[in-house]
C-alpha cells in the first residue's frame, strides 16, 4: 500500500486546511516537550509568526532515562489545543500508547510515532485504526524497507494518511547525535508515494548544525521539516542543545524563502 508501483501519484496528506505533500514546504516547529502553558504559547506565537504551519510539542516523552522529565501528558495536550485555537496552527504530538492515542485524538490534529516506537506494531495498528494523520519517524536503526513496512501496518488498517520523517540513524560517528540519512529522501521517492519530511534537530543534536541540514533536506526534495524551537534553550527540560532560538529559527525561515514552495 505504501509502494509507488501501485500508486504512482504522490500522496497528499490533508491536516485541517493544510496539505502535506509536494505543493508546499510543511514546517512543524516547537519545543521538544510542552513544559508550561506560557512556554508553549510563547513558542507557538513565535513559530506562527515565522511561517510554520504546525506547532509540535511532546506531552508524552519516551526519554532515554526513566528519571528524566516524562511530559505533562493530558495537560500538555490541552495546552496544544489552546495554541491551535489561539494561533490557528495545526498541532502534532507524539503518542506512546493506546491511551495516549485516545487522549491525543481529543486535542491535536496529527499523531507522531517516535523513532523508538517505529516497530511497536500494536501501536502502529492502533494509530491506523484512529484514522488520524500519522507522522512516522524512522527507527534509530531501521532500514528503509523496515520503515516502509511500519507504514504498511498503519495503512493496512484502512488509514492512508501517513507521512514519513527521517530523523537520523545510528552510525559509528559520535560528533552528531545521529547521522542524518539524506539519501533516504530520493530512496523513498523511488519506492513510495508517501510524503517525507526531515527532522535535523534529533538527527544532529546540535543547534548550529540544524540550519545547514534543514536546507540540504529541502534541496534533496523533502516535503517539509520538523524543527525544535525553544524560548530559552539553556533551561529547556529536554533537548535544549539542539533547539533553535526564535532568532535562529527566523533566520532559517528567511533563508528557506528562497525555495518558492514555502507557503
Ligand atoms: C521527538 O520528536 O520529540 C522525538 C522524541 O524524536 P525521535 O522519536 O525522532 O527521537
Ligand atoms: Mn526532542
Amino acid at each position: 500500500l505504501s509502494n509507488k508501483k501501485f500508486h504512482p501519484e504522490p500522496t497528499r496528506v490533508k491536516v485541517g486546511n493544510h496539505e502535506i505533500g509536494p505543493d508546499t514546504l510543511t514546517i512543524m516547529a516547537g519545543p521538544c516537550a510542552v513544559e508550561t502553558e506560557e512556554q508553549l504559547m510563547t513558542i507557538a506565537r513565535a513559530v506562527k509568526k515565522a511561517g510554520a504551519q504546525f506547532v509540535r510539542g511532546g506531552a508524552y516523552k519516551p526519554r532515554t532515562s526513566p528519571y528524566s522529565f516524562q511530559g505533562l501528558e493530558e495537560e500538555g495536550l490541552r495546552y496544544m489545543a489552546e495554541a491551535k485555537k489561539e494561533f490557528g496552527l495545526n498541532t502534532i504530538c507524539e503518542v506512546i500508547s493506546e491511551a495516549a492515542i485516545e487522549a491525543a485524538a481529543k486535542y491535536v490534529d496529527m499523531l507522531q510515532i517516535g523513532a523508538r516506537n517505529m516497530q511497536n506494531f500494536q501501536l502502529l495498528r492502533e494509530a491506523g485504526r484512529s484514522g488520524m494523520p500519522v507522522l512516522l519517524k524512522r527507527g534509530l536503526a531501521a532500514t528503509v524497507d523496515e520503515w516502509l513496512n511500519a507504514a504498511e501496518y498503519i495503512i493496512s488498517e484502512g488509514n492512508p494518511r501517513v507521512v514519513l520523517c527521517e530523523r537520523g540513524i545510528r552510525t559509528y560517528e559520535t560528533a552528531t547525535r545521529n547521522t542524518l540519512d539524506l539519501s533516504a529522501i530520493p530512496v523513498i521517492r523511488e519506492k513510495s508515494h508517501l510524503p517525507i519530511i526531515v527532522d535535523p534537530s534529533h538527527a544532529t543534536g546540535v543547534f548550529s548544525y540544524v540550519p545547514p541540514l534543514a536546507k540540504a533536506a529541502v534541496a534533496c526534495g523533502a516535503d517539509g521539516l520538523m524543527i525544535e524551537v525553544h524560548n530559552d534553550p539553556e533551561h529547556a527540560l529536554s533537548d535544549g542543545p539542539q533547539s533553535l532560538t526564535f532568532s535562529n529559527f527566523d533566520q532559517l525561515m528567511n533563508e528557506l524563502q528562497a525555495y518558492t514552495r514555502l507557503a
